[in-house]
């Protein structure tokens, strides 16, 4: 069986429809390449659940505002088809930009309240950009369970909101962020951090690590810890956001509890880091 698919849609749907046909239920990761540890959590969850395993890999143009890093986003297609292999993917999909936005397609998706706030504030197109690519590939793909990184919670969180909005056929399961062994959140863009900046980019991590302390310790309430944390905050890091929030609604919270989860969003020499988790883990 022919396992990578560059652009050809039909072929993908005629693929994924034998295999519904011959019994075997489809799990679905999609990325936008340059794969880690993350991503292949993703695929091995998938696998591990006993579907056939379709990963995409695809630079969404829809998410990217001006001035931000679409054209250098790294795209390295054998590589992350030959790790989406070895990890157990079993159809790995190229898409090219015509396949999802051919000339004269038009219509977007627009989330709601859960899209403006965090990431939705300085990146505003972000999560309608993100909405409209997953609804493609979940109408191609037909998944009946496609699988989403918690380190991008909010896309996540409005994903899952998406596929109850529009009744759409698909589990969207969110599984655990996957850390460097000094805990730096794994992502695509690390690559760009030289080594002191990678150290640098710890402090979202240092930070999380001393809020969950802080919760363990008995904090309550959430703006007191919130100017703790924000007076160790270092000035070299452009800090976008820290807020501490509910894991359904993302909306901000005063008490704290064991769910709530502390979110932040930064920029360092203009690489974006973003990383969260509960207070409880
Ligand atoms: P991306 O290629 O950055 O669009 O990510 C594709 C998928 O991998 C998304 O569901 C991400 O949340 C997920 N992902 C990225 N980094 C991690 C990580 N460190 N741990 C777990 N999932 C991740």
């Amino acid at each position: 069986m022919e396992l990578r698919l560059d652009s050809d849609t039909p072929a993908l749907r005629q693929k994924i429809q034998a295999q519904r046909q011959a019994g075997h239920t489809i799990g679905f990761v999609p990325t936008m390449g340059f794969l880690h540890e993350g991503h292949t959590s993703l695929i091995e969850a998938s696998r591990n659940a006993g579907h056939f395993t379709v990963v995409s890999v695809f630079v969404n143009p829809a998410q990217f505002g001006p001035g931000e890093d679409l054209d250098s986003y790294p795209r390295t297609a054998q590589r992350d088809f030959e790790i989406s292999v070895a990890c157990g993917a079993q159809l790995v999909w190229f898409p090219e930009v015509g396949d999802l936005y051919p000339v004269g397609a038009q219509t977007r998706v627009a989330p709601g309240a859960l899209a403006q706030r965090l990431c939705g504030i300085s990146r505003p197109q972000f999560f309608g950009g993100i909405c409209t690519v997953v609804l493609k590939l979940f109408n191609l793909v037909t998944p009946d369970e496609a699988f989403f990184g918690q380190k991008d919670f909010q896309q996540f969180a409005i994903v899952r909101r998406m596929v109850q909005d529009f009744y759409l056929n698909v589990r969207v399961t969110g599984c655990p962020t996957v850390r460097d062994r000094d805990g730096l959140a794994k992502s695509s863009r690390n690559a760009r951090l030289k080594p002191p900046e990678r150290d640098q980019a710890l402090t979202l991590y240092r930070t999380i690590r001393a809020a969950q302390a802080a919760f363990q310790a008995g904090a309550q309430d959430a703006a007191p810890l919130k100017t703790d944390l924000l007076g160790h905050w270092p000035k070299s890091i452009d800090l976008d956001y820290l807020s501490f929030r509910d894991p359904i609604q993302l909306e901000e919270v005063e008490r704290l509890s064991g769910a709530t989860r502390i979110f932040l969003g930064a920029w360092l020499n203009g690489v974006r880091l973003i990383d969260n988790a509960a207070l409880a883990s």
